[in-house]
């Protein structure tokens, strides 16, 4: 986990601030520092610890949607993508701290033949959509693996797909370097929580007592965030989303830094520094317990063993499982929240969430301060979430 933040706010001091923030997973920090950069006074409320929710797990892969169909929500995930590699060196050059970035690419190994039309297509759309001529980001066809072992020849029988706009993060370094990078107006308190709105105020009262008035209120608490808006919308929960879980490992491979990430399906393969690789990751819509990990990872580890050679047997470092948010229409839930005057929620990235991070905290930003955000593509929405459960 990320070292716990300072400074702790005091109780003595009164509890009041433009922007407070419930939640310090990635979306939470990475909207307290922009606010913190547009010059408000913030209060960061994080119930655990900072990175104690999903945001706190092992695989920071940032891997682009497929070129085909391209929409509005594909438009903003890969400008958040093509973004992040400039926002990543801004953070590491104020706090001095590394966030394992590495735009490292993709290879998807085919375990099933492919049209030569559907890879031909596939390759001239993304030099429209990546608009490589400018970016250098390409979608390529490759019969045969150009790196040992990496994938295995035996999980490529038709050749693979290769793609170099996919990245990868670590997700503690990165949490880390964003907590230390909030150095202005930013209060950060740990190991307390949102309890409740006080009726007529709107003030925040906390799981400890404490009492915050803020200008507003945005809830970035991960799949929490459903139980918490359901409460104020009065609405099941289970409506809005729920928590899918999820296990991953990080094993000592002895592998170089610069590979490229490995997808081949759900299996995800993800190179980091000091030859540690990290793999992922299971996906439970039913489980006992969101945070024990079975066999159902040692099967996926097994599986990784096979896509990438390199891993057989490879020291398992750590077992890791956590929940993510997913929304009922799969897509981020970002907005205003009805009857509430200045809440706001940001949540449910689902699989998508460290590559988006930025951007969902820009949105925030925009409605905070001008009340709306073009940049914001309408699936996205918040009350697109909701007609969809009024329907
Ligand atoms: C195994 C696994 C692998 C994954 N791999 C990837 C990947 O490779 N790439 C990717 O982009 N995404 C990945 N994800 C998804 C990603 O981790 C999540 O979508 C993301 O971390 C969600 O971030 P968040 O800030 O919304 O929520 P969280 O990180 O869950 O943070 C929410 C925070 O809110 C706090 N909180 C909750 N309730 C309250 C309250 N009442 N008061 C105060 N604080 C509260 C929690 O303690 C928590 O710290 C993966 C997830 C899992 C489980």
């Amino acid at each position: 986990m990320p070292p716990s933040h300072t400074p702790v706010h005091s109780e003595n001091r009164p509890l009041s601030c433009d922007l407070l923030i419930i939640g310090a997973g990635v979306v939470g920090l990475w909207i307290a520092r922009l606010a913190m950069q547009a010059g408000l006074t913030v209060i960061l409320l994080e119930k655990h610890r900072i990175g104690a929710g999903a945001s706190g797990g092992l695989l920071g892969a940032l891997m682009p949607h497929i070129p085909e169909q391209w929409d509005n929500e594909k438009q903003f995930q890969f400008e958040a993508l093509d973004s992040l590699s400039d926002e990543v060196r801004s953070i590491e050059q104020e706090t001095g701290l590394s966030c394992g970035y590495l735009r490292c690419g993709r290879l998807l190994p085919l375990a099933r033949d492919q049209h030569m039309e559907m890879k031909n297509a596939r390759h001239a759309l993304a030099q429209d959509k990546w608009q490589s001529a400018r970016t250098g980001y390409e979608w390529n066809f490759l019969e045969s693996a150009q790196l040992e072992d990496w994938p295995s020849a035996r999980s490529m029988p038709y050749g693979m797909f290769m793609e170099t706009l996919a990245a990868r993060i670590n997700p503690r370094l990165y949490l880390a370097a964003l907590a230390a990078s909030l150095v202005h107006n930013v209060s950060v308190i740990e190991g307390d929580g949102f309890q409740q709105f006080e009726e007529g105020s709107g003030a925040v009262h906390t799981q400890k007592g404490r009492r915050i008035v803020s200008g507003h209120t945005v809830f970035a608490a991960g799949h929490e965030s459903f139980q918490l808006l359901g409460n104020m919308l009065d609405r099941p929960s289970d409506a809005l989303g729920k928590a899918v879980k999820g296990q991953a490992a990080l094993l000592q491979a002895g592998t170089a830094a610069d590979l490229p990430l490995v997808f081949q399906d759900g299996t995800y393969v993800v190179p980091h520094e000091d030859g540690q690789v990290a793999v992922g990751s299971t996906s439970e819509n039913e489980f006992a317990n969101g945070f024990d990990t079975d066999n159902k990872l040692e099967k996926l580890i097994d599986r990784a063993s096979a896509l990438c050679p390199q891993l057989q047997g490879a020291t398992v470092l750590e077992r890791w499982a956590g929940l993510r948010p997913k929304s009922k229409r799969r897509d981020p839930m970002i907005g205003f929240v009805p009857g509430h005057q200045g809440v706001l929620v940001a949540t449910a990235g689902f699989k998508i969430t460290f590559a988006i991070a930025h951007r969902m905290a820009g949105c925030i930003l925009n409605l905070v301060s001008d009340g709306r955000s073009t940049d914001l593509p309408q699936a996205f929405h918040l009350e697109a979430h909701l007609t969809e459960v009024k329907a």
